[in-house]
């Protein structure tokens, strides 16, 4: 558990560090001068982050008329759909939001069911597709949206309890944005961490690790029906009937490919489209969310796992895995922890034992506990203690921090335990309680 950072010495050095450059700068001169700060400008709400969560908060506060600013450190907006290319809807369409999503990828074509008849709640669909629906969603709303920033401080009142400002850097150099409120919806609790928010990390027990991380890869075949027992949402790799076994097409592509002679720390395969598939073949374990240098070693790691994976299955692999080919693989590692930021309300273990009810309910989580083997020496794909849960709530409360006044938290990095996390990081969780948090937030200021 961190130590919460003390507020006013955050605020004196955010304002010892920048001197805020005078009306009137002239943008070529000033602009990436070093030391120099721009003015932004203020908004309503400032989300930080433009994943399933923040998009669908910004996407309803500005549907309801509120001035929606959001940064987003990536090229494309989409989160880990689209820059880890986590390319799997689950306990999703719950909410006006999660609906529109599937409408739209529906007209374009670019979904297919996960498994059985499950298209509303569980599906597969095409990432570039997701990027596009995700910009134009947020374009038709007016939300007011800058790719490539990020959110890199803030700037805290004199009580230390309300954010004032936040700084964002990128390529117009550093510049201060101003809100009535601030939403956190960076998965990883950055802006949360930045304003001096208490928070927890790692697995159950102290010095266990958090859930391990993956990158995502996207492969193609000549013919995917050869290989069809292998690709989960297959028909033939789970005998056709509703109630898939998940496991038994990635037990399958783990066997093939030990044959080949790779051994994969997780395997996951499934179908994107006509011969375009959807690759999982690494667990990184206890990456942390605030290290670089670790993230950098794993995300070199994992693409090499990919590339060795697959050249080892088109050699060796047999009858359909000779033409394997990457087509792109994630710029961002998918990380399944994520700070844990304390709120005014706390999800605990007994809430998703007992399936808690909330009247301040914001999303409700139906996904079982889901914890990935958290160390190497475990063997399979999961962790063997099954946590048991039943669809639970998530109360406004776990989305306000308990530390600065004006700052919300949605999706990864709410407040709650390891085993609720474990439960509501589902991306269908995310999107709903993005939409309420922030038709919530839209209702008070
Ligand atoms: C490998 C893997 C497999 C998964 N499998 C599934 C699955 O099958 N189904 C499912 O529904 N969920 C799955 N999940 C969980 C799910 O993807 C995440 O928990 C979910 O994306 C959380 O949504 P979010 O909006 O909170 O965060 P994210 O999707 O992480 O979005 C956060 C956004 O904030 C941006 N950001 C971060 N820091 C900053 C900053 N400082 N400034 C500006 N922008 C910033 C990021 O670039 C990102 O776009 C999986 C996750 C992983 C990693």
């Amino acid at each position: 558990m961190s130590s919460r950072r003390d507020f006013i010495k955050t605020s004196v050095a955010v304002a010892a560090g920048l001197s805020l450059a005078p009306a009137g700068l002239d943008a070529r001169s000033g602009r990436n001068s070093r030391g120099k700060c721009r003015e932004g400008g203020s908004a309503d709400i400032i989300i930080a982050g433009g994943g399933p969560a923040g998009i669908a908060a910004a996407v309803t506060a500005a549907r309801m008329g509120r001035k929606v600013r959001l940064f987003e450190m990536h090229g494309a907006l989409g989160g880990m759909w689209t820059n880890a290319l986590m390319t799997c809807l689950i306990d999703f369409g719950k909410g006006d939001i999660a609906k529109e999503i599937s409408r739209r990828l529906e007209e374009l074509g670019a979904r297919v069911p996960r498994r059985g008849r499950m298209l509303e709640s569980n599906y597969i669909f095409e990432p570039e597709y997701m990027k596009y629906v995700c910009e134009q969603m947020c374009v038709e709303a007016g939300v007011e949206f800058l790719l490539h920033c990020r959110v890199v401080d803030v700037e805290m009142d004199a009580s230390g309890r309300r954010i004032k400002a936040v700084y964002t850097e990128s390529k117009s150099g550093r510049q201060r944005w101003t809100a009535k409120a601030y939403i956190d919806a960076t998965g990883d609790g950055d802006l949360c961490e930045r304003a001096g928010c208490g928070f927890d990390f790692g697995g159950e027990n102290p010095g266990d690790n958090d859930q391990p991380a993956t990158m995502m890869a996207i492969v193609k075949v000549d013919d995917d029906t050869k290989i069809a027992d292998c690709i989960a949402n297959d028909p033939v790799s789970f005998g056709g009937k509703d109630k898939t076994d998940f496991y038994a097409g990635k037990a399958r592509l783990k066997a093939v490919a030990q044959k080949a002679g790779y051994d994969a720390t997780y395997t996951f395969l499934t179908r994107l489209h006509k011969n375009l598939l959807s690759l999982s073949v690494t667990h990184e374990f206890g990456l942390p969310v605030d290290d670089v240098e670790a993230i950098t070693k794993a995300t070199v790691r994992s693409r090499q796992e990919i590339f060795k994976f697959t050249q080892a299955l088109a050699r060796n692999g047999g009858d359909g895995w000779e033409s394997l080919r990457v087509v792109a693989t994630a710029e961002q590692i998918g990380h399944r922890a994520a700070r844990r930021v304390h709120g005014k309300y706390t999800i605990t273990n007994h809430d998703i034992e007992t399936g808690a009810r909330f009247e301040d309910a914001v999303a409700t989580s139906n996904f079982g506990v889901d914890v990935h083997a958290t160390t190497k020496d475990i063997k399979g794909f999961s962790q063997p203690h099954r946590q048991k849960s039943k669809p639970f709530q998530i109360p406004f409360r776990s989305c306000e921090s308990a530390d600065v006044d004006n700052l919300y938290m949605i999706g990864r990095c709410i407040s709650g335990g390891f085993y609720p996390m474990s439960s509501y990081r589902v991306t269908g969780t995310a999107v709903e309680m993005g939409e309420n948090v922030g038709r919530i937030i839209s209702e008070r200021i």
